[in-house]
């Protein structure tokens, strides 16, 4: 039997959730039909979890699991967390570096990031430092630092796998040719909940209808950042880094069934793609038993009771947020930088209901257009453009620019 111990950052949020579900199937799972396979099964450790806010859950999963250490990255909320599990035998870790301390563990050989923006960034680095394997749905630090944190990992001879579902399509397309015999990398979007809105009925969209995502169910984070397109943004520039792709060969496409995950074009004119129904259990479960397939929970996708898939170009004009997101790809530097800390702040006052939707894309275009880009960037400086991009859209705000 083979172990792998895995750390989850960020258990209590939709894809850390998914995750423990994913291992559940995987350790209960006969994979080893053939008695002579059975040497070969996994099994998959829970050795540490971190929630921020939501004690209760984090508290209930460190009851099933038993992982020998459990991270609050939110201080307030210690005292809290340690009541509820007062008899078990954890190590509470808390505090800005808990994350970090977690993701250099000697006892972990997966760290499965699943927390939301920047904040995962330092523990990714620690991970990649250690040359441990780096299953990432958390792509806000690849975006910012992901010539950095591809290059530690590479260096320390660590793997990165993609959980985002694109990716994972990308990663396994990939597979079916070498990296120069590649033409294209095309990106699927859904489209999100506005893909057929106007632009005038896009002005005043509500948070609840922002937040009605056609066919995934994710945190609101990244629900908000599929609605503006600015997730799509995201993914392009995570792809840059993820297969080292130069800006110009990374397409998008809308495709609102969300069953083509994307898909990778090489120089004979073959399309490779992967489909599968719109579930995170797939990908994530991949980048688990990678290089290995084995039976899971993700429910089979039967195409005859799809019928019809479409594809259309995105609207660049509609979707700023998209548009925008390739011009910073292209400039690199400190530009994505900005463009996810404006974003992310954008985003948090969209979602306590302070600002319009379709000021979210006003915000980070105006942070983006002042701001005095850096070509390379150390980690110094990608922490300084970040904490600029926050404090300018605190400021437009407060000075009610927008
Ligand atoms: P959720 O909002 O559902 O979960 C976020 C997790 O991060 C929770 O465990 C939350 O803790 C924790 N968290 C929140 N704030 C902080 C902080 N400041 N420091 C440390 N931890 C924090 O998000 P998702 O699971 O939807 O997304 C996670 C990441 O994966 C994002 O980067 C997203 O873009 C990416 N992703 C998500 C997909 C999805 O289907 N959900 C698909 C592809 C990528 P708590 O709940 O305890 O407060
Ligand atoms: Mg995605």
């Amino acid at each position: 039997m083979k172990l792998k111990r895995i750390a989850i950052l960020g258990s209590t949020g939709s894809i850390g959730r998914n995750a423990l579900r994913v291992i559940d199937a995987l350790n209960s799972s006969p994979v080893a039909r053939d008695s002579s396979l059975k040497e070969t099964k996994t099994q998959y450790e829970v050795v540490a979890l971190s929630g921020h806010s939501s004690v209760e859950l984090l508290a209930a999963q460190a009851r099933k699991y038993r992982p020998k250490y459990v991270a609050v990255t939110n201080a307030d909320c210690v005292e809290a967390f340690r009541e509820l599990i007062g008899d078990l035998d954890v190590e509470i870790l808390s505090g800005p570096d808990a994350l970090t301390e977690i993701a250099e563990l000697d006892e972990v050989d997966v760290v499965l990031t699943a927390v939301v923006g920047a904040a995962g960034l330092p523990a990714l680095l620690a991970a990649a430092k250690k040359g441990k394997t780096l299953a990432i749905a958390n792509k806000e630090p690849l975006v910012i630092a992901g010539e950095l944190l591809t290059g530690t990992a590479k260096e320390n001879g660590g793997l990165i796998l993609p959980v985002d579902s694109e990716h994972s399509a990308i990663f396994q397309a990939m597979q079916a040719g070498a990296h120069e015999e590649v033409r294209k990398v095309i990106l699927t979007a859904s489209g999100g909940p506005f893909r057929t809105a106007t632009m005038e009925e896009i002005q005043n969209v509500t948070l609840e209808q922002a937040l009605s995502h056609p066919t995934w169910d994710m945190g609101p984070k990244v629900t908000i950042d599929s609605a503006t397109m600015a997730n799509k943004a995201f993914e392009v520039i995570e792809t840059r880094w993820l297969f080292d792709m130069p800006m110009e060969k990374i397409d998008v496409l809308v495709h609102p069934e969300s069953i083509v995950h994307s898909l990778v074009e090489f120089v004979d004119g073959s399309l490779i793609a992967q489909l599968g129904l719109p579930d995170m259990c797939l990908p994530i479960q991949y980048a688990l038993t990678y290089p290995e397939r084995v039976e899971g929970i993700a429910k089979c996708l039967r195409l005859e009771e799809i019928g019809k898939l479409t594809f259309e170009k995105p609207d660049l004009e509609k979707f700023g947020a998209l548009a925008l997101g390739f011009e910073v790809g292209r400039v690199g530097g400190s530009a994505p930088v900005v463009f996810n800390a404006a974003n992310e702040v954008a985003v948090e006052e969209f979602l306590a209901g302070r600002i319009k939707f379709v000021t979210i894309v006003e915000l980070i275009e105006h942070c983006v257009n002042k701001h005095d880009v850096k070509r390379r960037v150390s980690l110094e400086e990608i922490y300084e453009a970040d904490a600029w991009a926050r404090r300018e859209v605190i400021e437009c705000l407060k000075q009610k620019a927008f």
